[in-house]
């Protein structure tokens, strides 16, 4: 009988309640592993998310939590080690934009993009890799952006703070590879969401336009890079970051 490439493992994605993180955890438990996620507040997108993934027929809990407060980050991972037994794949997913040129942009601005985008990966990096060294093993999958590697305009928080997740996962794959731990980015590309359906339509085609495939990304389409990196089959890969953009960059 054919079984899972994640049979056994443990996933715990943030911000997963909809978009990118939410089919990253349906393609992770479709591969067999349990899900633990967490989101903002338990609404119906969370609600949803918790019935799609029991549906696979996995284990899966929800897990009511700000990602860029360090206490509740740790007591969050506390609860889930509890829960679980253990945790072998963290995807630091949750992010938000508070988009606007540098010129005219608030401390406010500036500083919600950094901490909810940047520190909520450290919080729960900081949380799960203690877990994972007693394991000797985890993959830490940081969502990066195309941004955090070229830049963009009207965009300096953002891409700055998706340019520091690619240095976190680095760090961490050179201080942790010797316990097992993988740590990699995935940089995607203009990604159909609703983070991107708020934008204009003329932005959006503006974005089609540069994109030598044509289209905007899927989630799912990040989802299969995310399982690449959360399973064996990336076990020599760590300290990269894979671009998923369409041919964008
Ligand atoms: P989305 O807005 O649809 O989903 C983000 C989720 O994160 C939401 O469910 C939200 O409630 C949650 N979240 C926000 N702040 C949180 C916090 N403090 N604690 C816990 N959860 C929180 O966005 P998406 O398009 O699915 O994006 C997911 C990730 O992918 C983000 O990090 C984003 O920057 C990145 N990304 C998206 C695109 C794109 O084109 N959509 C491109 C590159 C990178």
């Amino acid at each position: 009988m054919a079984t899972g490439l994640l049979e056994g493992k443990v996933a715990l994605i943030t911000g997963a309640a909809r978009g990118i993180g939410k089919a990253i955890a349906l393609k992770l438990a479709s591969e067999g592993a349990s899900i633990a996620f967490t989101d903002l507040k338990e609404d119906d997108n969370f609600r949803n998310t918790v019935a799609e993934i029991g549906a696979l027929g996995v284990k899966c809990r929800g897990y009511a939590s700000d990602a860029s407060d360090y206490e509740q980050s740790h007591n969050t991972v506390e609860r889930i080690h509890k829960d679980f037994g253990r945790i072998d794949i963290l995807v630091n997913n949750a992010g938000i934009t508070r988009d606007g040129l540098m010129m005219r942009m608030s401390e406010l601005q500036w500083d919600s993009v950094i901490t909810v985008n940047l520190k909520s990966a450290f919080n729960f990096t900081h949380a799960v890799v203690p877990v994972m060294a007693r394991q000797r093993g985890g993959s830490i999958i940081n969502i990066s952006s195309v941004v955090g590697v070229n830049g963009n305009a009207g965009q300096c928080n953002y891409s700055a703070s998706k340019a520091g997740l690619i240095g976190l996962a680095k760090s961490i794959a050179k201080e942790m590879g010797s316990r097992g731990i993988r740590a990699n980015a995935i940089a995607p590309g203009f990604i159909v969401t609703d983070m991107t359906n708020a934008l204009p339509q003329e932005v959006r085609d503006e974005w089609n336009k540069k994109i030598p495939l044509r289209r905007g990304g899927t989630p799912e389409d990040i989802a299969n890079v995310a399982l690449f990196l959360a399973s064996d089959l990336s076990s020599y890969v760590t300290a990269q970051v894979i671009v998923c953009d369409g041919g964008m960059l």
